[in-house]
């Protein structure tokens, strides 16, 4: 019930008063927007004056934006390596930021292979929370009586280390369900999940998925609102319901709890809850027996008014599967984030996932936007060189053109680029609002892996060294992520020259340089496929001889110049898919799963 408070906010009538304080807040910061940033960058530039970093570049204590543009570098990951590198192995010293670091958050960005680094502190998780609990008073001016019911959430902590100097190293997500943020938060009607605690804090990723999807089917009733952070997850757990029900099922029967469920806490939150219920048994056998699983989820949650998940960005080729499960229930992408600092939310989640746009909010860190010019994403821009380069501020960017993000953090990155690629739709009050255009350099993604043009070539050099006993090579390739199955897999297209038909690779040869491509790609990539389960085998796919040129022909066909057509390293114009699939002589799959452990290699 819209309360009629003297907060109500132009955003629409709050739901509540705690409501209402929070669309304020909204209003506040995007309408001041251009002084808040002044203001967010002057108290990390005063924070930071004493720090390693800000001193090599000469600040002198100046905390104002005409400075901090003309003397601070634009950098990538790769600039900051050395300070990433003392900071790892122990050095203390305020390098980055003067509040010492509680720790580094593994993006799943990568450098060398290895996930990414970026140094948090402790405030941060305040800032994340401030931006978490924006979240549901927006949602509800759109959905009413969230309050009357619960949310089911496949939510999962990874695993961590430590670097050598002693830092904890994990994922961002993991850092916060860790935190007393998320563990003792207080009781709010509207977010109550249906999983405990025990569930998404245990480390065994099957246990976990099974109390979580139990806990669901228990409560599925009240259930109102269904998610995971990105759609790759919900169709994970959709996979898992396929492949457990009949034991969750028997669990239900009969009351007692799957003798895999080990871990001692979680084994008795949740014996605590679990009653004989046949009937529910039942209706779960009767559902899941069928051949039939399209709109699994509204038949099993009938009363989900939505599903929360991340379907913007390269999540987007899951949204046919997910209207397939849900019969069309509506999605919400409601933020923008990353390990570096959260960025903003949609102030309309519940508009169509092409549409969305996220509000970056001018308190989350300072931001900076370059303008980009599509197709020029390597070569774009020497940055460089000397002088930086000038970058747009928040306020100044303009409508319908496409930028590079750029962040400021109070853990220390200045003038960082973060890789995304974001075009301007609108403004809400003087904040603008973004499309998420894509990730620069991502050729193929299937979860939340990320393999650029290089990473592929180095895989398909690796493997093709196994060819050499054949005395063959690979002529051309390509490449597509396959998200036709749970969990998707990468398809690699070959077309091989062989020269001694007598000699030609068998299908065990192929099945080894399938297996050497993963070995090759990246610790994201390679945690998917061992830890994670979230991407099937890779495959490669022989084509016949002049598949390629074939290829070339019908570029060339559709306008692409002769003299300047390159092949494309990863395809997903269906045309072309099926050019190539028609022409496909063998299959092949990796037989083994990939080296992976959670210690890094550097
Ligand atoms: P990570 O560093 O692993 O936390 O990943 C952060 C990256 O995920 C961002 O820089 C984006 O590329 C992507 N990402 C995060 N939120 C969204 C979103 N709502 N839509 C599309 N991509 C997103």
């Amino acid at each position: 019930m819209a309360v009629d408070s003297p907060l109500s906010s132009p955003l629409g009538p709050p739901a509540c008063e705690k409501d209402a304080k929070a669309l304020q807040f909204i209003e506040e910061m995007t309408r001041n927007a251009e002084s808040v940033q002044q203001r967010v960058l002057a108290e990390i530039l005063s924070r930071n004056a004493e720090t390693e970093y800000l001193r090599r570049f000469q600040l002198n204590g100046a905390t104002d934006r005409e400075t901090f543009k003309s003397k601070l570098p634009v950098i990538t990951y790769e600039d900051l390596q050395p300070e990433i590198h003392r900071i790892a192995n122990g050095d203390r010293s305020a390098i980055l930021s003067a509040q010492p670091l509680s720790e580094f958050l593994t993006s799943s960005g990568t450098s060398a292979g290895e996930r990414k680094l970026m140094p948090t502190i402790k405030e941060e998780l305040d800032r994340r929370q401030l931006l978490y609990s924006l979240l549901m008073p927006v949602m509800n001016l759109y959905v009413a009586g969230l309050d009357k019911g619960k949310g089911l959430y496949f939510l999962f902590v990874k695993s961590e280390t430590r670097t050598p100097g002693g830092l904890l190293a994990r994922p961002v997500l993991t850092s916060y369900y860790k935190s007393d943020h998320f563990k003792t938060r207080p009781y709010d009607p509207y977010n109550v999940y249906t999983s405990p605690n025990e569930a998404i804090l245990c480390p065994d990723s099957f246990q976990s998925m099974y109390t979580q999807m139990l806990c669901g089917l228990l409560d599925r009733h009240q259930v109102l609102r269904l998610g995971a952070v990105f759609a790759s997850g919900l169709l994970r757990a959709i996979r898992f319901l396929q492949l457990n029900w009949r034991q969750l099922a028997h669990d239900m029967e009969t009351g007692s709890l799957n003798l895999k469920i080990t871990d001692p806490l979680l084994r008795e939150c949740i014996v605590k809850t679990l009653k004989p219920n046949p009937e529910l048994a039942q209706f779960v056998h009767h559902e899941c027996s069928k051949d039939d699983w399209e709109g699994i989820i509204v038949r099993i949650w009938p009363n989900t008014k939505y599903l929360d998940v991340i379907v913007t960005g390269a999540m987007a080729q899951y949204i046919p599967t997910l209207d397939y499960y849900s019969g069309g229930l509506p999605l919400a992408c409601t933020m923008y984030a990353s390990s570096e600092c959260y960025f903003g939310l949609n102030l309309n989640p519940m508009c169509k996932p092409s549409e969305v746009s996220y509000t970056i909010m001018p308190n989350m860190a300072y931001f900076e936007f370059f303008p980009h010019e599509p197709n020029l994403d390597s070569t774009g821009f020497d940055f460089t060189r000397e002088l930086p380069p000038k970058l747009v501020d928040l306020v100044d960017v303009e409508v319908g053109k496409e930028y590079e993000l750029l962040i400021t953090t109070y853990a220390g990155l200045c003038r960082y680029r973060v890789g995304d690629i974001l075009r301007v739709t609108g403004f809400h009050n003087s904040a603008p609002q973004f499309h998420f255009v894509r990730r620069k350099n991502v050729l193929l993604s299937i979860d939340s892996d990320k393999t650029d043009e290089a990473e592929l070539q180095t895989a398909v050099e690796n493997a093709s060294h196994l060819l050499r006993e054949h005395n063959a090579s690979v002529v051309e390739y390509t490449s597509h992520a396959d998200t036709k199955t749970i969990p998707g897999h990468y398809v690699v297209y070959w077309e091989l020259l062989v020269k001694d038909s007598t000699n030609s690779p068998d299908n065990d040869t192929l099945e080894q340089c399938c297996l050497a491509m993963e070995e090759s790609l990246n610790s994201v990539y390679r945690q998917g496929r061992v830890a994670d389960n979230s991407i099937g085998p890779l495959e490669i796919r022989g084509v016949k001889n002049g598949t390629f040129e074939e290829l070339m022909d019908y570029a060339i066909s559709r306008g692409a110049s002769i003299n300047q057509y390159k092949v494309p390293r990863c395809v997903n114009f269906t045309p072309i898919l099926e050019l190539l699939d028609s022409r496909v002589v063998s299959a092949h799959f990796s037989p083994a799963l990939p080296h992976w452990s959670p210690e890094r290699s550097q």
